[in-house]
């Protein structure tokens, strides 16, 4: 079991391949995946957060069931809202956003390499659009304001030393 990489450890910003191959090492990272989700109570977790730069992720849709998403793009569609997020790979920072959508459509691909299509609103729109960013290389900290950026970076390295 891979350790969980903490913010500015250079992975979490590298960017990550596409995957082309739907193979069982790629259902052990999902599985890894969603082991460790659980075992941290956390609602999505991405595989840049192991360190492997790979565009796969897991979302806990509807609060009960783990989906893994590989190659996730989305379409953005409806209103802008306020959102309080947190990330593992960012202890103790909680980030106010006003950039997520309350409604989108993501296209994906399974584990068998199946092209699919899932429309996500509010709370799960939120998740999704936090773990896609990973798939992106995109942290909590490029999400936010350059105000918030600045205040909430200097702390979160002060509490690190
Ligand atoms: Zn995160």
């Amino acid at each position: 079991m891979r350790n969980i990489i903490h913010y500015p450890d250079k992975r979490l910003t590298a960017p990550c391949e596409t995957i082309d191959r739907f193979d069982n090492e790629l259902k052990e990272l999902s599985e890894e995946l969603t082991y460790l989700m659980y075992k941290t109570e956390g609602v999505g977790f991405a595989a840049s957060q192991i360190g492997v730069n790979k565009k796969v992720c897991i979302c806990e849709f509807g609060g009960k069931f783990p989906h893994t998403l590989i190659n996730p793009v989305l379409t953005l569609s409806g209103e802008r809202i306020t959102s309080i997020e947190g990330c593992l790979s960012l202890p103790g920072i909680e980030a106010k956003l006003k950039c997520r959508y309350n409604d989108l459509i993501v296209d994906y691909h399974d584990l068998e390499g199946h092209l699919r299509t899932m429309r996500l609103v509010v709370r799960d729109a939120i998740i999704c659009q936090h773990e896609t960013d990973h798939t992106n290389s995109i942290t909590l900290f490029e999400r936010m304001d350059p105000t918030q950026r600045r205040m909430k970076l200097k702390k979160y390295m002060k509490s690190r030393k």
